[in-house]
């Protein structure tokens, strides 16, 4: 059954219908093209070699075929899944995925990795489990203590198969995939294919299909001339960002496309909040909604629409000028399929995608197949935003002196003026007019996120494993100039920031100063404008915070604390 214009729906891929319900309250509304194209062939049993980066659904990818098959009732408590992913960060997300797709189910997943006490692991595992998600080194571990039971795995998946590779774990692959029954199902992905993944492939895959989300090709003059935007936000962030953002851009009418129509719900209320006139469209609205809302946005009553893709498919909204993409779409030709919506018919138009950092790799993707250039910004500022208002309201109060008949207003002035002087009168119009025009003023500074060029990240994975005694990984973190030290680290937040002239040096000079950690200990450093975040061992986060209520930054005493928020979150 395909849906009303003619795509695939995830009923289509065959997935039983505890999945197909899940995947519809979590707001998909249909199949991303890696998903279209594994979801059957893993079903049908087969090994696959798959070529995709994050962002692309990989996860759900393998996730859904694997939880396909799990039994309803009586489950062993040996796992029959296993899945293998290069950080905790990941095992993390991808445990939380799997738990999510399969919750109907009552799939029990484990995420294992390194730093995590082995006592609740152990624990977990003698209860039962479906699925374990593991980081090699840690998946070793237990392996030579015979601590997971191997036996029933039917399906393994390795994550990131090039990240792990990169990050010395090619022998501890070697060595689990030795270890599992031979009759099973391999799923290798990977966003880069180099020569020692095609070898691990032919090592440990019998036959697989080979999947790789082809770049269309974009004819050079096909893609439109749009002013193209990205702004680096962590996704906690996202929309007070993209709030901000709008309010500088000031669209006169915008698409914003979500992935699921919860998002869209969600923003929608969030916009609304913030005084715009957002309206939500989404595949789980009727046709008579879904008309009601075009025409509000027709007549030019409401200023956003909040959409998903299938939703947007085949609407023709001539007036736009602004698209925006909350997240990074999972493929290029959604891309340029989203943004050929602006600037047409010679019109200006801006395309602007929010992308969480570990979507970088997604937004180079789009730029080497459509050929054009998508300029990094920085977040408005508070100050930035404050500037950009006083701008409208001038511009508000210049319209109204060429345009009004303002003459009626004349007694009121009079009146004032015999009380108070002329200019003051006209500050207190100002200040109403721009209480009026631009409504609350947010206080919360988005953190600046640096952004990583491919070349970059690679280094940077050397040394964000979850064992730091392998050879091969330490001489890259040698190499490490840029910083994060990954897996078993928290962050820390320091009430002080740009405004104070903060910078990275002064951070790292007190808190080595202090304490006995050697400068290469701390890992990223984020400077907003009243507050910084830094990138700190786990272990030592309590002792820092302790040493730097005896010292002071700048002239000030700055106690930090831990970081509020969750980092991995999705
Ligand atoms: P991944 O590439 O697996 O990291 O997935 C990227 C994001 O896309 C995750 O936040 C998923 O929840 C979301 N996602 C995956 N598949 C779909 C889909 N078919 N429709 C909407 N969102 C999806």
């Amino acid at each position: 059954m395909e849906d009303l214009t003619g795509n695939t729906t995830f009923a289509d891929l065959a997935l039983r219908p505890e999945l197909v319900e899940a995947l519809s309250s979590l707001g998909y509304e249909e199949p991303t093209p890696i998903q279209r194209e594994s979801i059957p062939p893993l079903i049908a049993g087969q090994d696959l070699l798959g070529q995709a980066a994050t962002g692309t659904g990989k996860t759900a990818a393998f996730a859904l075929p694997m939880l396909q098959h799990l039994e309803t009732d009586n489950r062993s408590k040996n796992p029959t899944g296993l899945i293998l992913v290069p950080t905790r960060e990941l095992a993390m997300q991808v445990s939380e995925a799997v738990h999510k797709y399969g919750r109907a189910l009552g799939a029990r997943v484990l995420p294992i990795y390194g730093g995590q006490p082995i006592g609740r692991q152990l624990q977990a595992l003698s209860r039962g489990v479906d699925v374990v998600v593991a980081t090699p080194g840690r998946a070793v571990d237990h392996i030579k203590r015979g601590t997971i039971p191997l036996k029933n795995i039917a399906m393994v998946v390795l994550d990131e198969a090039d990240e792990m590779l990169d990050m010395g774990f090619a022998e501890d692959l070697d060595a689990i995939l030795g270890a599992l029954p031979t009759e099973r199902q391999t799923i290798l992905f990977s966003a880069t294919m180099p020569k020692r993944i095609e070898s691990l492939a032919r090592r440990h895959l019998s036959n697989p299909t080979t999947i790789r989300i082809e770049a269309p090709v974009v004819a050079k003059g096909d893609a439109p001339k749009v002013r193209q935007l990205a702004f680096m936000v962590p996704r906690s962030h996202k929309p007070a960002a993209l709030g901000r953002i709008l309010d500088v851009e000031a669209p006169a009418a915008a698409i914003v496309f979500c992935r699921t129509r919860v998002e869209v719900d969600q923003l929608t209320e969030t916009l609304n909040g913030r005084g715009y006139r957002a309206e939500a469209l989404h595949g789980g609205m009727n046709q008579e909604g879904r008309d009601r809302v075009m025409a509000r946005v027709r007549s030019g009553n409401a200023d956003l629409l909040i959409a998903t893709d299938v939703a947007a498919r085949g609407l023709d909204i001539d007036l736009l000028t602004h698209v925006v993409n909350y997240d990074v779409p999972s493929a290029p030709e959604s891309y340029v399929h989203r943004i050929g919506r602006v600037g047409r018919a010679g019109r200006e138009g801006v395309a602007i995608t929010l992308a969480e950092p570990r979507e970088h790799r997604l937004l180079e993707n789009i730029q080497r197949v459509t050929g054009d250039k998508i300029a990094i910004e920085k977040v408005p500022t508070i100050s930035d935003l404050r500037n950009r208002r006083m701008e409208l309201t001038l511009e508000t109060l210049r319209e109204t002196l060429l345009d009004d008949d303002l003459d009626r207003y004349r007694t009121i002035v009079e009146s004032l003026t015999d009380e108070f002087d002329l200019f003051e009168v006209a500050l207190a119009a100002v200040k109403l007019t721009h209480e009026a025009t631009t409504g609350a003023e947010d206080e919360v500074e988005i953190p600046e996120v640096e952004v990583r060029r491919a070349k970059d990240r690679k280094n940077d994975r050397g040394d964000r494993s979850d064992r730091g005694d392998r050879g091969d990984r330490d001489k890259k973190s040698k190499k490490n100039k840029d910083r994060s030290i990954g897996v078993d680290s928290t962050r820390l937040y320091f009430p002080i920031g740009r405004s104070a002239q903060v910078r990275p040096g002064d951070l790292v000079g007190a808190i080595t100063g202090e304490t006995g950690l050697a400068g290469k200990q701390i890992g990223s450093i984020e400077i907003a404008d009243k507050f910084s975040l830094v990138e700190v061992p786990e272990k030592s986060a309590d002792d820092i915070i302790r040493a730097m209520k005896k010292t002071t930054i700048k002239g000030r005493k700055v106690v930090p604390r831990r970081e509020r928020f969750q980092r991995f979150e999705r």
